[in-house]
């Protein structure tokens, strides 16, 4: 007897550090995935095969071959131009400049390839499969070191007129605050991304004012999030205030977003997230305290459920929605 085995999708998502890629089924059950280096120093022509193996790995894992695959998904960092299929530059891509990656990787895999900014993709991935099943009007923010954000208007992703909207990260809320990586100053992303984070524990070391930090980094090398998550879950206080600070700033967008918005869910994703409630916490006390009553009203902030497959998935998400829309050919 033989089994039908559902359709299966491939994506990937590419990222400054990591290339992860999976094979799902259009329901968001993951068959096979793989996580590698980007090296995304190597240049754009080695970074493609890289994408290239990961995929072909994760296939391999999932007992599937290429040909099987009805289109691939990337998911990559920078104001993606969704339409044409262009990545026209992103600080995690050095060297990139209007690169046509839809097209490119279509020719190197010999399939239907589509692309989209990985913030937008992850939003995606959490209102279809995660945190936001059911909702129509979603806010995602994804807290890594910089701060990327989708927007889920009527149930759909909200593109604006090039597909560069939801940069959630680059609302002004100091305009004499840091320089930012986008050319402002005192953006969201500037004041609570992981990389402002660590900046403050770089800080605290130099002041001496976080010893279970200091023992840390001793041990380990460079301040990361990552390990001020630790040293404050022991009871640092030089760490545990960074977070509620970062927290504090993500509040203050997160109102000028519900008032604008009125959204049901706000959902955080990246790898901050994993702070949990010591970042949410003051991010929902300050966010109650400056938003308008109305749009206030029954809003959920909360942290996203897909971790680090969000964008892999929104990716699956965009696939079986374009494909569904598109008639048959027979
Ligand atoms: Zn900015």
């Amino acid at each position: 007897m033989t089994r039908v085995r559902p359709e299966a999708f491939g994506a990937i998502d590419l990222g400054g550090t990591k290339i992860l890629s999976i094979v799902a089924t259009a329901d968001g059950h993951i068959l096979g995935e793989d996580l590698r280096p980007s090296r995304t120093a190597d240049g754009l022509e080695a970074v493609m095969r890289y994408m290239v193996y990961s995929l072909d790995a994760a296939l391999n894992s999932a007992g599937r071959q290429r040909q099987e695959l009805p289109a691939v998904g990337i998911a990559s960092p920078g104001a993606v131009d969704a339409v044409n299929g262009i990545v026209p530059d992103a600080p995690q891509l050095p060297g990139w400049r209007d690169v046509p990656l839809r097209d490119l990787m279509a020719e190197e895999l010999g399939l239907r390839v589509f692309l989209e900014n990985d913030a937008s993709a992850a939003a995606l991935g959490e209102h279809v499969f995660g945190a936001g099943r059911g909702s129509r009007y979603m806010l995602f923010l994804t807290i890594s070191t910089g701060v990327g954000g989708g927007i889920i208007i009527d149930g759909k992703l909200y593109g604006g007129k090039s597909g560069a909207a939801g940069e959630l990260g680059h609302f002004v809320i100091d305009a004499d605050g840091p320089p930012c990586g986008c050319g402002a100053r005192g953006c969201l992303e500037s004041l609570a991304s992981g990389s402002a984070i660590a900046r403050r524990g770089r800080e605290l070391l130099a002041r001496g004012q976080s010893p279970g930090l200091a023992r840390l980094a001793e041990a380990e090398g460079d301040v990361t999030t990552e390990m001020m998550y630790r040293a404050a879950a022991d009871g640092d206080e030089g760490c545990r205030e960074a977070f509620r600070q970062a927290g504090r700033y993500l509040g203050i967008a997160l109102a000028g977003y519900v008032n604008v918005f009125d959204p049901e869910v706000i959902i955080i994703g990246g790898g901050v997230a994993q702070a949990g409630e010591l970042l949410l916490e003051p991010a929902r006390q300050a966010m109650e305290e400056l938003a308008m009553t109305q749009p206030l009203r029954g809003v959920r902030l909360v942290a996203g459920e897909l971790g680090k497959g969000a964008g892999a998935l929104g990716m699956v998400a965009v696939m079986r929605g374009q494909l569904q829309k598109e008639p048959v050919n027979t």
